[in-house]
């Protein structure tokens, strides 16, 4: 076993490794290209980043491709996301031109990539037209849809429908997402890597620097939310339940930590309006750090008492996932994949209002015990459901049934 699946071993466990290797075999040197469009910032990054790496460890020709575009580009497809999780907003003609023209732009450079693939994933709407690009391709192409599309804007969702409909297959990460396709659907929820610096287990020496260097006072209670600056996210929402809970809670500190995703135009205006929101409140923390900060992303979780997740529309969220995996309940808006992650009472709490998540707040802030249960349950949830080992299973099932047809046999083993 090479070090790297045996490392994976210790966290995971030793029947998923043997799982993962007996999948793989059959699929040695299978090229498989994932696209999206920025290589930091994130979940989909957060994902592939690990994702691919292993699939090459397996033994797979994995490689991941990032398309670009200008600001029009992003401003096109923020929108895009935006609609399909339900704003009702419509590109006009000259933004979808822009849409299909760069995604023709970037078929040029893809295009031997794309063309000899076997397995072609793409993530999300902005590579979506990409197929129509490259009609000389052989493989299988597969839409991974990482957003909430349970209720789309319909103009929108009419206009990527053609587009995606002429995939051979979709992933969701929950059924409420699953929309009608003439294509075989599968759901395949995302993961975190445990032993990525953004989630491995810290020194108590680490977290306290960390708490310091951003003057925190270890002796009162810490509530975050690690997001971009998105509306989705609602950081306001967050203040306003800050705010409500320390009214009971004196000396309560928050920290919002965000930062730019390089494909996410609309960051400066949110984090403006939330920086209006808190003014000169010593015990906010507004953080905006690197993409690469995953050590300080750790260990400002690990300071925390509990975790906030508060979005509107969330297609998983994997900083729940980071929370709870962190052994720290979280309080999480009643929306998308959050709900596939937090349960009332066993790993936190799902709210829909500042006002629920306030009362939420001052319940675990007050009993130290059933925050502490809850933590190790939500370490146990994470362990089960959303590693990445779990997610490679998935994925290379997922090939099998691409390339050879559900009604084979697949031996593993
Ligand atoms: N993240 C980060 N720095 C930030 C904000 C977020 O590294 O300033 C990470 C966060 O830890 C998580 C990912 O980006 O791993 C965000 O994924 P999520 O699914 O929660 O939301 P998305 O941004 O994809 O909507």
């Amino acid at each position: 076993m090479s070090g790297l699946l045996a490392r994976y071993a210790a966290v995971a466990g030793e029947d998923v490794i043997e799982q993962l290797r007996g999948l793989a075999r059959p699929l040695a040197g299978l090229r498989v290209v994932h696209v999206n469009s920025t290589r930091v910032g994130g979940g989909v990054a957060e994902i592939l980043v690990k994702l691919v790496p292993f699939l090459a460890e397996l033994g797979l020709r994995a490689t991941w491709e990032v398309i670009e575009g200008d600001e029009r580009f992003y401003a096109c497809t923020k929108l895009f996301h935006n609609a399909l999780q339900g704003f009702p907003l419509t590109p006009t003609a000259a933004q979808l031109a822009v849409y299909e023209r760069t995604n023709r732009d970037n078929a040029e450079s893809l295009r031997p990539a794309l063309r000899d693939a076997d397995v072609v994933v793409i993530h999300d709407p902005q590579p979506a037209y990409l197929r129509e690009c490259v009609p000389e391709r052989r493989g299988r192409w597969v839409w991974r849809c990482h957003i909430d599309l349970s209720h789309p804007h319909r103009p929108v969702w009419r206009y990527l429908l053609p587009r995606v409909a002429g995939f051979d297959a979709s992933i969701f990460s929950l059924p409420d997402f699953v929309q009608r396709l003439p294509h075989p659907c599968y759901l395949i929820p995302p993961s975190i890597d445990p032993l990525s610096a953004k989630n491995i287990e810290l020194e108590p020496a680490e977290i306290a620097a960390v708490r310091e260097r951003f003057g925190l006072d270890p002796a009162r209670y810490l509530v975050t939310q690690v997001s971009r600056f998105d509306r989705f996210k609602d950081p306001l929402g967050v203040v306003r339940a800050y705010r409500l809970a320390k009214l009971h809670v004196p000396g309560l500190q928050l920290v919002l930590a965000g930062g730019e995703a390089a494909d996410d135009p609309e960051g400066a205006e949110v984090l403006r309006e939330v920086q209006t929101a808190v003014g000169d409140d010593p015990d906010v923390r507004i953080l905006l750090l690197p993409a690469d900060a995953h050590r300080t992303i750790n260990a400002l979780q690990r300071a925390s008492d509990l975790i906030l997740q508060k979005s509107t529309r969330e297609g998983f969220g994997l900083t729940v996932t980071e929370g709870l995996w962190k052994g720290k309940p979280v309080i999480g808006g009643n929306v998308g994949g959050i709900r596939l992650q937090v349960h009332d009472h066993q790993t936190g709490f799902l709210v829909d209002t500042p006002e629920g998540a306030a009362l939420r707040i001052r319940y675990l802030l007050s009993h130290p015990r059933i925050r502490e249960r809850m933590g190790e349950r939500a370490r146990a949830f994470v362990q089960e459901h959303y590693l990445l080992t779990r997610h490679l299973v998935e994925y290379l099932a997922l090939f099998h049934c691409l390339l050879k047809g559900r009604a084979q046999r697949i031996e593993v083993g």
